[in-house]
């Protein structure tokens, strides 16, 4: 059920009800103008990723300062952006199942929509899908380029799946998709560096045979928050799929040469006991911030530290001369942004200590 929502414009920050999700519009913004700054020089788009934000307002606010389309990982995600008015949409993942591929030809009808797959079989369901929508669907072929998650292998493998798109009337051979996930945040730049100078080069190989077997691959996608620079430098990714860059979390600030990027997501929560000497509790525990990348931080509060979450507790150690006071707000850093927001739905837009926006979370939570 959709929760009505917890602040108006014009309200100060303090009067906002919580647990909520803030986003502190300047900082979100400047990451935003500094994506676009750093790519520009290199020959790289941003295809950024929803899977963050989950929200066709923020779609449209990355389109216009020059990313070239959004990646989701589900056909859910697709749908929510597609009637939000996005129009060239990449589901970067793989989509198994009639029912959910005959949604994504559907949608065909509306945006520019393309998949990923990684099996012939899957290949073959993807074509059945398009053929009964009369549309016909650009299919990437996912390689695994190094963490073992999804992808066939580089080379020949990948080359004879796209010769299968190819050749299918109902599909048209999109590209490459070689995103390396563990790579984004291994702590020390070296081990980044590592990852994706490997990962560039099975895929440059797999572009150049794709190459001598005269197809063509007009896109190479991959890259996220931790890595970006590097497949943007390498002169073989077409487009990069970062999506987190534009909130920010504390574990991506834990990576030693953190992303360039303020943090710019809070959740903002309400001290709701002191009764115990040397804790604060805070209504917002696992429920209301996700803890799978570590707990929150306590944002401009160094006494005091987030030491455990409960469902719907968050408890808090104080040092002394640190203490909140009952009924204090408090902004919270997530360790972990994307499944936080999927929590909420709504964005609370502030600037300078008041809100200016709501913006609602329409992918949030869809299964499908
Ligand atoms: N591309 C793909 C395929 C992903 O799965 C992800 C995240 O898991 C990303 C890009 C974006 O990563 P990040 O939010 O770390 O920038
Ligand atoms: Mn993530």
């Amino acid at each position: 059920m959709l929760q009505p929502p917890p602040a108006e414009p014009g309200m100060m920050e303090e009067e906002v009800d919580t647990p909520a999700l803030l986003l502190d519009l300047d900082a979100f913004e400047a990451n935003l103008d500094a994506m676009a700054a750093l790519l520009a020089p290199t020959g790289a788009k941003l295809r950024a990723h929803a899977k963050t934000h989950k929200s066709a307002v923020i779609a449209r606010l990355q389109l216009a300062r020059g990313a070239i389309g959004q990646c989701v990982q589900k056909v859910g995600e697709a749908e929510a952006l597609a009637w939000g008015g996005v129009p060239d949409i990449l589901v970067s993942n793989q989509v198994v199942g009639a029912a959910k591929l005959a949604r994504l030809a559907a949608l065909s009808g509306i945006a520019q929509v393309a998949v990923c797959a990684d099996d012939a079989g899957q290949v073959a369901e993807i074509a059945a899908a398009a053929e009964a929508a009369g549309v016909r669907l650009p299919v990437l072929v996912e390689i695994d380029c190094g963490a073992s998650r999804c992808g066939v292998e580089p080379g020949p493998a990948a080359v004879a799946l796209a010769e299968r798109i190819a050749a299918s009337p109902h599909l048209r051979f999109g590209g490459l998709q070689s995103y390396h996930g563990s790579a984004q945040h291994k702590r020390s730049p070296g081990e980044r560096e590592a990852a994706i100078a490997h990962a560039a080069e099975v895929t440059r190989r797999t572009v150049e045979q794709l190459r001598q077997r005269g197809l063509d691959c007009p896109v190479v996608g991959g890259g996220g928050t931790g890595t970006f620079a590097l497949e943007a430098a390498s002169g073989v990714y077409t487009e990069i799929q970062a999506g987190s860059y534009a909130f920010m979390d504390a574990d991506y600030a834990r990576n030693d040469v953190p992303p360039p990027f303020r943090q710019s997501l809070f959740v903002l929560a309400t001290v709701m006991s002191r009764a115990v000497p040397g804790v604060a509790v805070v209504d917002a525990g696992h429920k209301a911030v996700a803890v799978d990348s570590g707990l929150p931080l306590v944002h401009g509060r160094p006494g005091l530290r987030f030491a455990s979450a409960s469902d719907e507790h968050g408890k808090l150690l104080v040092e002394d001369g640190a203490a909140p006071a009952l009924g204090e707000k408090l902004r919270l850093v997530p360790g972990h942004c994307d499944p936080t927001v999927d929590r909420y739905d709504w964005y609370v837009g502030v600037r300078k200590g008041r809100v200016e926006c709501l913006w609602p979370i329409a992918a949030r939570g869809l299964m499908a």
